[in-house]
């Protein structure tokens, strides 16, 4: 019996190179590049968001640093310096990212001022009083209308802009600690009831997102922070504190804004190429327990 060639199409292989380091071009540190890219950052004033849009810039992107009115005077500054730093279009946009009417405004401007947005840090975030087993519907709702419905519309905006200019993407949402551990200090747990349950949803939510995006090329992921030398405990906590909280950390440490912004500058840029729907814990092993 004779036997019929098998005609195989085997162009789709071509898509894995074995060892592209043998590329004379070929430099693996180019894989941190935002070379041309624009991106946004929301909580882009506070320590997390202006340390990961300083990263972006660094690496060659435009960047949009975009937080509450209220930051105006820290915020123009901030961009200056960055523009002038890095040399890259840095500049502040305005707006409370749980209000429905500024996030749509405020997608049209990041249009206006970068053209597009390859990539979106959806960052801010904040922890209410009061969050406690007991705390009144006022907290709970303020904190899931900020974290989770701003983290939704927010990603909104970034990923129906990568979609209409028809560009893939990447999304990066700020979860925590607290979304996976009931933060421990000193024989109990902190106040985080509401803020933590928002927190775990944006990591479900970046993971149905990264499945329904990846057909048009847009990643989505989550970092999760465990405690965060940021600025938000500067002048609030003793040394004593400090070593209360850090107790059950595995590194006995707070970790630095700039341990937070390399892990965002990762998810942005293409050396995480293959990384989507998954969580990247910056916690100093804080979860491990
Ligand atoms: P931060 O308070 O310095 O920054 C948060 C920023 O969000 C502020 O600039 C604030 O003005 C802005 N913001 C608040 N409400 C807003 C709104 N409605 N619209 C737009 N902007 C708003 O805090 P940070 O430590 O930089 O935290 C950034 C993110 O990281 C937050 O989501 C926080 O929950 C998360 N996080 C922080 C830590 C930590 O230890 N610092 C740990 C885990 C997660």
């Amino acid at each position: 019996m004779e036997t019929e060639a098998v005609m195989v199409d085997d162009a789709i292989f071509d898509q894995y190179p074995l060892d592209s380091w043998k590329d004379p071009g070929h430099r693996i540190m180019d894989r941190f590049s935002l070379a041309g890219k624009k991106g946004f950052v929301t909580g882009g004033a506070g320590g997390l968001g202006r340390n990961a849009a300083a990263a972006w810039a660094e690496a060659g992107a435009d960047v949009a640093i975009v937080d509450l009115p209220r930051t105006r005077e820290t915020l123009e500054p901030l961009a200056k310096e960055m523009s002038e730093r890095y040399g890259t279009h840095v500049v502040p946009l305005y707006c409370d990212v749980s209000d429905r009417g500024q996030v749509a405004a405020l997608k049209s401007s990041l249009v206006d001022e970068l053209g597009t947005v390859d990539v979106a840090f959806i960052n801010a975030g904040v922890n209410v009083p009061g969050d406690d087993a007991d705390e009144p519907y006022e907290v709970w709702q303020r904190t899931l209308d900020i974290n989770l419905t701003g983290a939704y519309l927010t990603a909104q905006a970034a990923q129906h802009i990568m979609r209409e200019h028809k560009h893939g993407g990447s999304l990066i949402f700020t979860s925590s600690l607290s979304a996976h551990n009931a933060n421990f200090i000193a024989g109990g747990p902190s106040p985080v009831a509401a803020y933590g349950a928002t927190k775990a949803g944006i990591y479900e939510y970046a993971r149905y997102l990264a499945a329904a995006l990846a057909p048009y090329g847009i990643r989505s992921n989550a970092i999760s922070p465990g405690y965060v030398w940021s600025g938000i405990f500067e002048g609030r906590i003793t040394p004593d504190g400090h070593d209360l909280m850090t107790a059950p950390v595995p590194m006995r440490r707070f970790g630095t804004n700039e341990e937070i912004a390399s892990a965002v500058l990762f998810l942005a840029s293409d050396a995480s190429s293959y990384v989507t729907g998954t969580n990247l814990q910056v916690d100093g092993g804080y979860s491990v327990y």
